[in-house]
């Protein structure tokens, strides 16, 4: 089954049972300073959750665009991980609760997508005693498939809902046999895809630290459409799916390489392509790169890509001829993608360019300090030359990170930071010169430009240099 009719039969789905169906939301949230994206399905819904503003139907689903950045040191090592995913969702505002979510997930995953039964496996809170009853009683799942955990089974972000979780994990391995201690860390994702959460918000977390029972509950579930999608389509990892196999294919025909050549090439295909698509989606929601905020995330990923580029043996900029493959494949949910597809292109285009002036440079450094640390028998690269490796070179930490890893070596984090505050204050003094001298011309507004934190402001600054 193919990824557009998975995230259609989810709709459709849900749609059948009272939902209305709403679109995805931008990737850049909206009235919400407390995300720099969103990273969930229910965050764009979260005024309807904290009441603050009334649904037209309590029952809606979703199919929504998100970036978890706390992902990209997984992205290309697991199976499952993402910098931006779509999540599958149902939520209910004060309507349905428990026992509705718990049954149309089970109806959904082994009557619509026809899940084998015995290859479910589910955790619940450990006090959740309800969710037991409706998972054993209502369902029939055998309580041996159930395991008690408070490991990641409570959502809790502070004050606010929040509540127990139910997760619903596959089992990619049943020729190992039922398994009575199932435990979703016992092996892993080797053995446990974990697919959905269900989100069960029935307290209030206070002010003073206290909970109690809200009058209303609510549900808020997610479920990743690219795991479904390696689950029914049979591939042993997210990248083997339609969603991402054309970009991998293509980026293979660029470089003249196959995928599946070596493990080491095999992680630079995939980086690639999970970092095209969170670029391209990113800026077609109207980030751009640059130094500060979610423009900096965009920049690190495209770095990171195009040096990963370069593993492959492409030398040149490449990436922005994979935004029409992301739009061929998913551009029938999220037709932005499509529509905005040359500004995107030129976007990234520009910023390949930029990066490629310095890259062959930064590498030639990098690998000179690479091997002066290893004469010197040390394992920790300079600060400081990280330092310049960022300021000079353009290299994000991270990237300078995972090349040095490649070589078994780490970075000295704290003498970069120290650097890099130096640099900061150094700045700011300079700032302080000019303001004092009350020079009020066209370059100081532009320095109060740069130094803004307000990242729309500067991005607005640098579409306009684009175009
Ligand atoms: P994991 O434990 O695998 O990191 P999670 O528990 O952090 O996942 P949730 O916050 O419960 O994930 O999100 C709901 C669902 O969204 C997950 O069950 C999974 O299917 C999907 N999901 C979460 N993070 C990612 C990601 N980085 N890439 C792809 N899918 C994801
Ligand atoms: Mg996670
Ligand atoms: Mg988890
Ligand atoms: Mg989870």
């Amino acid at each position: 089954m193919k990824s557009n009719e998975i995230r259609n039969r989810w709709l459709k789905f849900f749609e059948g049972k009272g939902h209305d169906i709403v679109p995805s939301a931008s990737l850049v949230p909206h009235n919400d300073p407390s995300l720099l994206w969103i990273n969930a399905g229910m965050a764009p819904l979260k005024k309807y959750f904290d009441g603050s503003e009334l649904p037209r139907n309590p029952r809606m689903t979703n199919s929504q665009k998100c970036i978890r950045t706390n992902d990209i040191e997984n992205v290309g090592k697991t199976a499952r991980h993402h910098t931006m995913f779509e999540m599958l969702g149902n939520f209910s505002i004060g309507d349905y609760f428990k026992k509705e979510a718990i049954t149309w997930a089970w109806e959904f995953l082994t009557e619509e997508l026809k899940f084998d039964k015995d290859r479910l496996y589910v955790t619940i809170h450990t006090e959740d005693d309800e969710a037991f009853g409706y998972w054993t009683e209502l369902i029939g799942l055998d309580p041996e498939r159930i395991c008690r955990t408070e490991k990641d089974n409570f959502w809790d972000i502070g004050e606010g809902p929040c509540g127990p979780c139910s997760e619903i994990f596959y089992d990619r391995k049943p020729e190992l046999g039922k398994d009575e201690t199932f435990h979703p860390d016992n092996h892993n994702e080797t053995r446990y895809l974990e697919v959905w959460n269900l989100v069960f918000t029935q307290f209030n977390h206070n002010a003073d630290g206290s909970y109690n029972e809200l009058p209303k509950k609510n549900i808020d579930t997610g479920a990743g459409l690219e795991r479904l999608c390696s689950l029914l389509q049979d591939v042993e990892t997210n990248f083997d799916t339609d969603l991402f196999q054309p970009i991998i294919q293509e980026t293979a025909r660029l470089a003249g390489k196959k995928y599946h050549e070596t493990p080491e090439m095999d992680i630079a295909f995939k980086v690639i392509a999970d970092h095209i698509r969170t670029v391209a989606f990113s800026v077609g929601d109207g980030a751009l790169p640059s130094n500060e905020g979610r423009g900096y995330v965009i920049r690190r990923l495209l770095r990171r890509a195009v040096r990963y580029g370069k593993v492959l043996g492409i030398e040149k900029p490449f990436m922005y001829t994979l935004v029409s493959v992301v739009g061929d494949i998913m551009g029938e949910h999220y037709p932005e993608i499509v529509e905005k597809r040359e500004f995107i292109e030129k976007v990234v285009k520009a910023e390949e360019e930029r990066f490629h002036v310095t890259l062959a440079a930064g590498e030639q450094l990098l690998g000179d300090v690479i091997a002066q640390t290893k004469a010197a028998g040390a394992d920790t690269l300079p600060g400081d030359k990280a330092f310049t490796l960022y300021d000079t070179y353009g290299f994000p930490i991270d990237l300078t990170e995972d090349i040095a890893a490649e070589q078994g070596l780490g970075i000295d984090r704290e003498g970069f930071e120290k650097a890099l505050n130096e640099q900061r204050q150094r700045a700011r003094a300079a700032r302080k010169d000019v303001a004092s001298m009350n020079v009020q011309t066209e370059v100081f507004d532009q320095l109060k430009i740069e130094s803004s934190d307000f990242v729309g402001y500067s991005e607005t600054a640098s579409a306009a240099q684009i175009l």
